[in-house]
Formats: C-alpha cells, structure tokens, sequence
C-alpha cells in the first residue's frame, strides 16, 4: 500500500534516446552503460532491461554485490566491475564471467589464484592511475606488472583503463596529459585489447579519448556534464520527481516555520506542506535555498527540510489547493527545474542529488 504522491518517474523512452544519442557519437567505439548505485537512483534492474532492449552490450557496476543484482534479474550482456574485487569475491566474479577491476599486484595475484583453484581463467581490466589519485597503478609501476602477468595462466587482461580526473573536463589541459601518459603505458606495454579512459564528458567532448570504449553514466540519464556538452549532443532527462500538496494554511507574519524556527515569515503568507523530506532524497541542504514547480512558479522551500515533510511559500500562486502538482525536478507549464538546479542551490552535484534519492520513493517506468 502505497498512495502517497511522491513519485519519481523515469522515462525509459528518453533512456534508450541517450543510448542511442551516445552510440551515434561515438560510433567506432563500445558504449559501456554504468548502472551502478541503482542506476544513479533510477532503479539498476528496470534501467539495465530498458538498455539491452536499446542494444546496450556492456555494463559497469560498482561491487560485485549490484552484479549479482543484474545477473539474477536475467541481464546478459558483460559486466564490469569498476572499483575492485574484494578478497572472497574472486570465485563469484570468475564463475559467473564477470570483469574485474584491478589495481594492485595483490589483486591480480588473488585473481590468479582463483582462477587456478577453479581451472578457469579470470577476466581482468587493469586501472592506471594517470592522475587522478586515486585506485590505479602508477604508470612506473605499469610495464612491470604487465610483464608479471605474462607469468599468469588465469587471468587474461581483457582492458587497460584509466579514469579522468574531471567529470566535466574542467581542465582540458590535464586532461589531455592523462590521455597521452594512458596511451604512451599502453604502447609500451604493447597491448591490443580493450582500452577505455572517457566517461560521459569524455565521450561528448573529446573524440580522441573514445578509444574502443566509453564508460557513460550521467548522459545516459539525461544529465549534461558540462554546459559546453550541450552543443555536441542533444540529451533527454531521464527521471523527474513529483509529488502533490499535502496541506495548505494562511499564516501570519512573524510566524516560524519548521524545526528550530529558520524562517520567520516575512508577510502573511500561503504556506503549504509537501509530503517529501530528506527521507526521500531532497536534500536538508535545500533549507531556505531551493525551489519547486507549483502551477508552473517557482516557489521556495522554507524552514528547514524534514525527514519526511517540507514547508514551501505558495502565496503567489493563485488558486492554489491540496493535492496540486508539485514538481521538484521536472518540467511543468513550460517550466523546467533539474537535478542540476536543485544541486546548485544546494552546492552539490546532479550526481548526488541523483544517488540520494531513497528506496522509500516510488519509481514509476514510462515510455518502456
Ligand atoms: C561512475 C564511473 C563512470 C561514469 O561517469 P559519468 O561521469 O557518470 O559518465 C565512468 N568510469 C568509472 C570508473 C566510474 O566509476
């Protein structure tokens, strides 16, 4: 039993669009879709269907954990698993053909290992860390391990990746160093398998760092990395969250609003309630600084918001009545608020705002 209004609705129809918007692009590469964190708070099983439907072959997920989830769901296609294979991991990632991350001689040691144990050969991508600081080998450190691993018999290295320092190509300068130190190890190394480097703000704005695949997560929900993206790609957002007004009072000026009173109304005012809080993913950080849609209006949130309830300003909105449409990321009336814009007001990235939206919202797929 579930009535309560607050829904995010994810429009499976715009999904398969960026898909399809990021293969016409990089056209000469594989597009690795990544899913991990409940496909950026869209649901990973429902995201992950909709894009083999599109024709999505590769998958990238964080844990071994949300791999599991893919297989039992029945989700064919590979999988990789970006940030590394945990010690007891190595049978589960071996036996059910999935690709594991790794970044230290240990790891790839363990893989062997495993793969001895079973008379099977692991899968496995090794990370460079070409300046982002952070999982990775140094390159100094890459040709040798390449060269050890010539010793190992169960493990095959199907990739050699990277990852960009930017998620936005703020600094094309380094980024442009990372992609000529990655390409320089690999020459090196001589190796001709998969390479991979670029996520989404790589893949639109850097043709060269395409290499044989693309690693793509916020394009594929819709979302720009930066606003130069928006030249070179037309993206459709994926999920927009609504809910409807749950209560609606006139109150005095001087009144407070909320915990710990940080609004003190400034007028008469229109207040209503929205049945929607940091229990559902909008962020406390949003007090007294964000906004939602009413009848096409902004109108701001007030007070601080609660775990389930949040306090917004309707008194410019004419005719306004419990049970209005409220939109908190979304179009309406022409109108368009985005997980962008409530990530600015409350200093954070779309990213995050995404991620943090909780199982308690209902998801409801359209466009499938
Ligand atoms: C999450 C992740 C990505 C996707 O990044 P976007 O900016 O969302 O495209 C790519 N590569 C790795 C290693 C990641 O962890």
């Amino acid at each position: 039993m579930d009535e309560r209004p607050t829904v995010a609705y994810i429009d499976l129809g715009n999904l398969s669009h960026n898909f399809h918007e990021i293969k016409k692009i990089a056209k000469n590469s594989e597009v690795l879709c990544v899913v991990k964190a409940n496909a950026y708070g869209h649901g990973m099983v429902e995201v992950a269907k909709a894009l083999s439907r599109a024709g999505a072959r590769w998958f990238g997920v964080a844990t071994a954990g949300e791999a599991e989830v893919l297989i039992k769901s029945g989700i064919r296609g590979k999988i990789l698993v970006l940030n590394g294979i945990f010690p007891g991991e190595e049978k589960f990632i071996i036996e059910h053909n999935l690709r594991g991350v790794v970044f230290d001689k240990e790891g790839v040691e363990r893989m062997n290992e495993a793969g001895k144990r079973m008379g099977k050969r692991a899968l496995i991508h090794i990370k460079i860390d070409t300046g982002m600081g952070r999982l990775g080998f140094l390159p100094e450190d890459f040709k040798e391990i390449m060269e050890k691993i010539r010793n190992y018999k169960f493990v095959k290295v199907e990739g050699i990746m990277s990852h960009f320092a930017h998620a936005d190509l703020k600094d094309m300068e380094f980024i442009k160093h990372q992609l000529e130190l990655f390409r320089r190890c690999i020459r090196r190394a001589g190796f001709n398998g998969l390479k991979h480097i670029a996520n989404s703000a790589g893949t639109v704005l850097l043709p060269s760092a395409r290499l044989d695949m693309v690693r793509c997560g916020i394009a594929i929900y819709g979302i720009y990395p930066s606003e130069d993206c928006k030249s070179k790609i037309s993206l459709k957002p994926v999920l927009s969250l609504k809910t409807r007004i749950h209560s609606i009072k006139d109150l005095p000026k001087g009144y407070g609003i909320g915990y710990g009173h940080t609004y003190v109304l400034k007028r008469k005012s229109r207040v209503a309630v929205i049945p929607a809080g940091y229990g559902d993913g909008i962020l406390r950080a949003n007090s007294n600084r964000g906004y939602v849609l009413v009848k096409g209006r902004l109108c701001p949130i007030i007070g601080t918001v609660c775990m389930d309830l949040t306090a917004i300003d309707v008194t410019d909105v004419p005719d306004v009545r419990v049970g209005d449409e409220v939109v908190i990321i979304g179009e309406e009336s022409g109108k368009v608020l985005s997980a962008n814009d409530l990530a600015n007001s409350s200093s954070t990235i779309p990213y995050e705002v995404l991620c943090l939206l909780t199982k308690r919202v209902r998801r409801i797929y359209t466009g499938g």
